[in-house]
C-alpha cells in the first residue's frame, strides 16, 4: 500500500511494521483452511494477506475508504474475502458472522480509542466466536485478566470472563508501529469455553446486575443495586441474604460466580 498519506490518527492508525511481530501474531491466531476469519481494521495489510493466504473465509471491516477500496481492488479475484467499507461500531456483527459460516475466529490490532466499546460489541455475539486475537493498549489487557478487587477489576473483566478463556501472550513495543504510540501494546487471545463458566440465567439481566455493581466504584453493592433497572420491585434485603452476599461490600470485590448468583435468583424472580 502506498503510504503516502499519513496515518489518521481520528481513526487511531498506528501500522504494524515489525515483521518478526506480524509472523507472532498469525502464529498465535492459528487459522487453517477450515477457519471464517473477521479482521477489524486491517489497515495497510501488515496482517491480511497471511490471514488470507490461511482462511477458508475472510471478511474485513475497514472504516478508511480509501484503504477499503484497495482491499477491494486487491482481493477482487478472491471469492473467500470480502470487505465491507464501515464503521465496526455500526455493522450489524449478526449479519457479518452468519452460524452458516461455523464459528468464527476475530484477528485485529485494534484502534485503542474503540477498543473497549469493540470488546461490548463482540461479547454480545459471544456464541459465535471460537476465538480472538487482538492488540490491545497493554492497560486494556490488563484489566481484562485482572482478579476481583484489584482496580483494574471491571465490568470487561466479569463479562469476557464468563465466556472466554483470556492469556495475554506477548506485550509489543511502541516501536513496532509506524506512527509509534505512546504506550505498550499487547497481544491478547480470547479462547471461547464449551461452556460458560457460571450458570447465569437471563445474560441482559447478568449484564445489568455488573455494569450497577461497578457503576459507583466507592459505593456499596447495595447502593449500587438500588437504582438499577435489574432490581425494580425487587427486596434488595431478601436478594442479598438469598445469595449469601454482604450489601456492605462493594462491586468489585464480588467474584464472577457471585455475580452470577445473583444474576441466577433476579432472573428466576422475573420469570414469576
Ligand atoms: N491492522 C492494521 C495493522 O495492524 O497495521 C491496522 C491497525 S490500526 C491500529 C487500526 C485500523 O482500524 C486502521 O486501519 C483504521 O482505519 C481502522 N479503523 C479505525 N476505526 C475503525 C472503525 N470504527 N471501524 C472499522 N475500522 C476502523
Amino acid at each position: 500500500m502506498s503510504s503516502a498519506r499519513r496515518p489518521l490518527k481520528s481513526l487511531g492508525q498506528n501500522f504494524l511494521v515489525d515483521r518478526n511481530v506480524i509472523d507472532k501474531i498469525i502464529r498465535v491466531a492459528d487459522i487453517g483452511p477450515d477457519d471464517a476469519v473477521l479482521e477489524i481494521g486491517p489497515g495497510r495489510g501488515a496482517l491480511t494477506s497471511q490471514i488470507a493466504e490461511r482462511a477458508g473465509r475472510l471478511v474485513l471491516i475497514e472504516f478508511d475508504h480509501a484503504l477499503a477500496a484497495w482491499h477491494r481492488e486487491m482481493f477482487k479475484d478472491n471469492q473467500r474475502v470480502s470487505v465491507i467499507d464501515a464503521d465496526v461500531l455500526k455493522v450489524d456483527l449478526e449479519t457479518v458472522l452468519p452460524l452458516s459460516a461455523g464459528k468464527w475466529k476475530v484477528v485485529a490490532n485494534l484502534p485503542y480509542n474503540i477498543s473497549t466499546e469493540v470488546l461490548f460489541r463482540l461479547i454480545k455475539v459471544h456464541d459465535r466466536l471460537s476465538s480472538m486475537t487482538l492488540m490491545l493498549q497493554k492497560e486494556v489487557g490488563d484489566r481484562l485478566a485482572a482478579a476481583p478487587d484489584c482496580s483494574d477489576y471491571g465490568v470487561t473483566t466479569v463479562l469476557l470472563g464468563l465466556w472466554f478463556d483470556i492469556h495475554r501472550e506477548f506485550i509489543v513495543p511502541p516501536g513496532c508501529f509506524h506512527p509509534c504510540p505512546k504506550v505498550d501494546s499487547a497481544i491478547m487471545t480470547f479462547s471461547a469455553l464449551a461452556a460458560p463458566r457460571a450458570v447465569v440465567g437471563n445474560e441482559d439481566i447478568f449484564r445489568n446486575v455488573i455494569k450497577s455493581a461497578f457503576s459507583m466504584r466507592r459505593k456499596t453493592l447495595a447502593n449500587c443495586l438500588k437504582s438499577a433497572e435489574c432490581t425494580i420491585n425487587t427486596d434488595l434485603a431478601e436478594l442479598l441474604a438469598a445469595c449469601d452476599i454482604d450489601g456492605r461490600r462493594r462491586g468489585e470485590t464480588l467474584s464472577l460466580e457471585e455475580f452470577a448468583r445473583l444474576s441466577r435468583w433476579l432472573s428466576e424472580r422475573s420469570k414469576q
